[in-house]
Parts: C-alpha cells; structure tokens; sequence
C-alpha cells in the first residue's frame, strides 16, 4: 500500500478486475489488464456530496475513493457548484464549504490521492489520485471579480463564469437573451488569465464562448463536460463553429455522459461514442477528452429532487445515466466500447488521459 510502484500497478490494474478468471463470452467487456488505461475527467460534482456528508468520518474515502479508483481514475477535476437555493447569499458560503471538502478529502487520504495545482503534481501522481480544484459560475465571487485570488490560493485552477444562469459576469447557456461577457466578467476574464487559470467555457452562452476566445488570447481553454450539437440537438453541447473554434485555440472538449447530451432517446455507450467520433473528426483525435458529469450518485446523496433550470427534457429524471456508465467504477465499459469502435494505442489514450495532461501540463502554473 506505501509503495508507490504497488500504488501504481494498483490503479493501471483495478483492483475489482478478476484477471485470471476466463471471459464470459458476450458478457465480458472488461479491458485485459495490459490495455486498463488512467482515465482524466475533467468534471465531477463530488465535493456537494462532500458537503452533504461533512459530519461522516473520511467521506471521500468511503464514498468516493473506491468508485474513482475501480474506474482507473487517475485525475479528477473537482468543481465547485452552487445550486439555486443557495443563490445568492450562500453562493460564497456553499462554494467556500465546498473548497475546505476538497481539502478533508486530501487530508484523509494522503496515501491515496495527490493535489494538482501545478504542472509539477502531474508527475507525483504516482498510481495516486490527483485531485484539481475547479470552479463551475462564478457565483462564489458574488459581484468582485478580485475575490478569485482567495480561490486562487485555495487551488482552484479552472474555472467557468457561469452554470446555465446569467450573473454578474456574463450569460450562461439557458438564457433567452443569449448575452456575453458583463464588464464585471471582462475584469474577471482579465484577471483569471493574469493569474493564469484555465478557462472552461462549459455552460457557457454562445456570446460568452466567442467574448471569452477574443479576450484571453494566451489563456489556456477547454470545455470540461458537453457534445456535439450535431450528434444530439441542446444547448448543452457545442455547435460546429464552436467545436472548431476550441480547437483552432488548443482546447480539449470533454465528451460528457449523461442523456441530456449524449441522447435522451437513446442513452447508451454507442451514442455516447458516436460523439467522440463526430468531434475527432471535425476537430482531430487531439481535442478529445472525457468530462463525465456523473451525477446519479451524487444526486441521490443530496436527496434526488429536480436540479430547477437544468434544460432536461420533459420526463428526464435529474439521476437519469447512460446505460452501463453510472459512475467512475463503470469506465471499463467505456474504455471497452472505444476499443469496439476502433480506438486503440495513441489514439485510446489520448482521449482518455493524454489530450487533458497536456492541456494541464500546459495551463497549469509550472510548480
Ligand atoms: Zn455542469
């Protein structure tokens, strides 16, 4: 357990995989052992579950630690979300509640996991899992864009102006008005790539994407969690201009993989692959990562009411998950289905792993 290169074998080879039991024929999607690839995911709502467990003994480790480390999980961008009712008095509160979560998850697990706050963490991952601080709306800030310094200091090193809502610095998605960038936002926007933080434009209104792009010319950009317009029709996902523009701009998307995005009518892996296929053709296999959104579990832990404004259609539930990928523990099923589909070697990794260290090797400060 202490020894780092144990630590390592552990996660290429989850611990939960029977090796040397035979396949069972048509049931067996498992990847052999040689091909358990590290899996980065750029969005996981974990921390608000956190909070909600804050009284339990080492909730991260019992709760969580085990699902990222069956999957192969070697990185997890952690967001901080603020939901409607904590709008807006306890948007700073919930978003700090949810900062000193990530820290207790570090904390108590300081064998197992990593905090990724520099370039340099990258390669003290050691078979641990890195865990990175992000910010999903800037609600936290209230109305003073200089508040992201203190986050800054607290290791948040992504961040998305906006959820699907407008607020002080620009419009999300699910506004009608389809705004941009406020000039609070502009000052945020400036001050987010003075610092050098990674912008995420998921959630973002199509203005906001296009103001962010042309304000911060030499930030680092990626959209964490969304697909392709053109595979399943939402403002969720991204047109084509979008997509072209992420990647004209070295960003990465994060294939998302939850019905919303992937396709309400038919929630399954294959669906959630042919956006992988459609995005690494428009844009090349380079873009291409996994931002997952898994959220039944963390739904379920917060009570399992409707998440209010999150563009779901009529009859969604809000727990709703792709079919075989209902948590982080169920990424074999992934990986085995982009194995099914062609992607092997390189091109495999890339899209699970390789595309995001980069942008994360790139984007984060060096230390
Ligand atoms: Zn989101």
């Amino acid at each position: 357990m202490g020894d780092p290169a144990r630590r390592r074998l552990r996660l290429l080879r989850p611990a939960d995989t029977d090796l040397d039991r035979p396949a069972r024929a048509g049931l067996d999607r498992r990847v052999p052992r040689e091909a358990a690839p590290l899996i980065v995911d750029a969005h996981n709502d974990l921390l608000a579950e956190l909070v909600q467990r804050r009284e339990e003994e080492r909730p991260f480790e019992r709760h969580w630690l085990p699902e990222l480390e069956a999957g192969g999980v070697g990185l997890q961008v952690c967001p901080t979300f603020i939901p409607l009712e904590h709008l807006h008095e306890g948007a700073l509160h919930r978003g700090l509640l949810q900062a000193a979560a990530f820290h207790r998850a570090l904390r108590d697990c300081p064998e197992r996991t990593v905090w990724v706050r520099g370039g340099g963490d990258l390669d003290r991952l050691d078979g641990r899992v890195g865990l990175m601080l992000s910010m999903e709306g800037a609600e936290p800030l209230g109305w003073d864009p200089g508040l992201i310094d203190a986050f800054w200091e607290l290791g948040v090193r992504m961040v998305s102006l906006t959820w699907n809502r407008r607020n002080a610095f620009a419009d999300g998605l699910g506004e009608p008005e389809g705004g941009g960038l406020s000039r609070l936002g502009e000052q945020l926007v400036d001050r987010l790539a003075a610092l050098g933080a990674m912008l995420d434009l998921a959630h973002a209104s199509e203005r906001t994407f296009f103001d962010v792009l042309d304000r911060a010319p030499q930030a680092t950009i990626l959209v964490s969690h969304a697909g392709c317009r053109s595979v399943c029709w939402t403002p969720r996902n991204l047109s084509d201009e979008q997509l072209r523009a992420l990647a004209e701009r070295g960003g990465v998307l994060g294939i998302m993989a939850l019905p919303l995005t992937v396709d309400p009518d038919a929630p399954t892996l294959d669906r959630l692959i042919d956006h992988v296929d459609y995005a690494v053709e428009l844009i090349g296999i380079d873009h291409v990562g996994l931002g997952a959104d898994f959220i039944r579990q963390v739904h379920r832990a917060l009570g399992g009411g409707p998440i209010r404004d999150a563009l779901l259609p009529p009859g969604m539930q809000s727990d709703a998950c792709i079919e075989e990928l209902e948590g982080p523990r169920d990424y074999p099923n992934l990986v085995a289905a982009l194995v099914r589909r062609g992607y092997e070697g390189e091109r495999l990794d890339a899209i699970l792993a390789g595309n995001f260290l980069r942008l994360f090797r790139n984007g984060l400060p060096a230390a």
